[in-house]
Formats: structure tokens, sequence, C-alpha cells
């Protein structure tokens, strides 16, 4: 072991930021990627290029997000892995305010998103300086996931391998689980196409770089019209979980197909490796606006 205090020292554990706990403590929900504390990627990323201030985010009122945080723990849900990272203008104060004002247990997450949101410099770097740096960012912000880990198009770039392969060793030596985003576009039809086998490939990096398949989970596996969920059986039977994370995003995929592709997966036999979340990042889907909250997995998916 190359840490003389290892993170993740007896059994395991839930780094949440304020605290570990241990998982069988947990009673209620574990929504395992949402978003508290997001500007949105490409919103930056094109008004960079365009040269105009980067807009606002809903979730710049962090007041707003402790009360519907908060709300969402009334709903049933006692644990939110948040998403972002600083590729997404994640705020970790105001997850910790999150945290403190609403009750429920916030884990912080690390990496980088995708290749237009990487810093200049990744180019540059190795996947083992990068992979440095993440480790360093774990111990020292009490991060509990590294996630998520996107890709831009269909197929990984040169970058996004190394980034992807940084994780992994990063989880090699911290133990911190990984989870991942696709670029899946369901019923929407692009040109060329997303792959099937996309997600696939992702975990074909990190298997090769090492990473524990058991402590990874692949998302946005439920964007991908695929009524046989054959790329999603594919996956749990090589030991990873697979993120159904976009429940209640009917715009790529309606949620009577996801539902579907759910059951599908459980006749399967794979109930063990289903992961449920929602992705949330939408304001209209706050309760102040008349959505189901961010606990709509629970009080919207859950109930079709
Ligand atoms: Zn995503
Ligand atoms: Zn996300």
């Amino acid at each position: 072991m190359a840490w003389a205090r290892p993170l993740v020292a007896q059994g395991p554990i839930i780094r949440t930021l304020l605290k570990d706990i241990a998982p069988d403590s947990v009673s209620g929900s574990i929504l395992f990627h949402e978003h508290l504390s997001i500007r949105f990627p490409l919103t930056r990323a094109l008004a960079e290029k365009a040269g105009r201030a980067v807009p606002a985010s809903f979730s710049d009122d962090v007041d707003l997000m402790v009360e519907e945080t908060r709300l969402a723990g009334k709903d049933g849900v006692a644990v939110i892995v948040d998403g972002g990272h600083p590729d997404m203008d994640r705020d970790l104060d105001a997850l910790t305010r999150i945290a403190n004002g609403s009750g429920v247990h916030i884990v912080a997450s690390g990496g980088f998103y995708m290749q237009r949101n990487y810093p200049a410099d990744i180019a540059t770097r190795s996947a083992d300086q990068i992979a440095a740096d993440l480790v360093h960012d774990a111990r020292a912000q009490r991060l509990g996931a590294f996630g998520e880990i996107g890709q831009q198009g269909g197929v990984l770039t040169d970058d996004e391998k190394k980034v992807f392969t940084a994780v992994a060793k990063a989880q090699a030596r911290t133990g911190i689980p990984i989870f991942t985003h696709n670029a899946y576009t369901g019923v929407r039809v692009v040109d060329p196409p997303v792959p099937m086998d996309a997600a696939l490939k992702q975990l074909d990096v990190l298997e090769a770089a090492g990473a524990d398949v058991r402590h990874v989970a692949i998302g946005h596996v439920c964007c991908l019209d695929d009524p046989n969920v054959a790329t999603a059986k594919a996956l749990a039977k090589r030991g990873v979980f697979v993120g159904f994370d976009r429940v209640t995003i009917n715009a790529i995929i309606p949620d009577d197909k996801r539902v579907a592709m759910v059951l599908a997966f459980l006749d399967a036999g794979y109930t063990d490796h289903l992961l449920l979340s929602s992705d949330f990042s939408n304001a209209r889907s706050l309760k102040k606006n008349g959505g189901a909250g961010i606990a709509q997995t629970v009080t919207a998916f859950g109930p079709i």
C-alpha cells in the first residue's frame, strides 16, 4: 500500500463531505448522480468561445438548493452524490452548506468532464501526473467519488482516454468509486450515431488501467435506445454497475422505454447491478417551479 494512512481503512464507507458513514447506517434512497452545484459546461464553453460572460445558473442560489435538498430528504432521499467537479464549476463550499442545512448526506466528486471542458494542460500532462492530482484532491477535499467522467462524442478522444486512465489509477490508490457519462442520444438521431458499444469501450480503458470493476458505474446507459438491453447486460456481466441515471429526462428517451429496459435488465438477473438516478440539473424540475424536485427518481420515476 502506497499510503501510510489509506483513504479507505476497514470495511466499506461512504465518504460524505461532512463525515464517513457506514452503508448499513443509511435509511433512505441513495441517488448516485445529481447536480446540486453546476454551471452548464456546454453553455460555458460556448460563452467563452464567443467572449461572453458565463450565464448564471439556478444553483447559484445556495439557499434555494439547501431548501430543495431538504425537501428531497423529506421525500426519502438519504444520500446524494453530486456529479460535478471543477469542469462544471461545482462549488464545494456550496455543497458543504447544502449538506449542513438540508440534513441529507452529500458526496462530492472529483475528475474531469469531457474534451471541450478540459483545462488546457490536460494535453501535455501524463496520466500518472493527472492521477496524482486526483488523489491529492480527493484527500484534501474529502471527495467520495470520481465522476462524472465523460466523453464528448461517440468515440473517446486521446485526451479522454488519458483522463479515464488517470481516474482508474487514482481509484486503484484510493478505493474511491468511479461513475461515467456516455453520449448516448436516446431516440434522437445524430450523424454519426453514438456506437452502441461506447459504454463497453469506456470500461475497456478503465479495466486496462487497473480499475476495480466492482466500484465502477457506467452512466447514462438508459439513454441508449436498446430494448434488448444488450449493452447493459454486457456491462453487468463484466461486474460493473449500470447507470439508469437520466430518469425523467423524457426529451432524450421517454421513461416508458426506460421502464421496459429496467424490467428487461432485472429479468436477466442483474438486480445487484442497477443504479437509478436522474442527473438533476434543470431548474424546471425544482419544486419551487412546480417540478418533482431533486428526489424525482423516487417520487416521479419510481411509481411508474
Ligand atoms: Zn452526464
Ligand atoms: Zn450529470
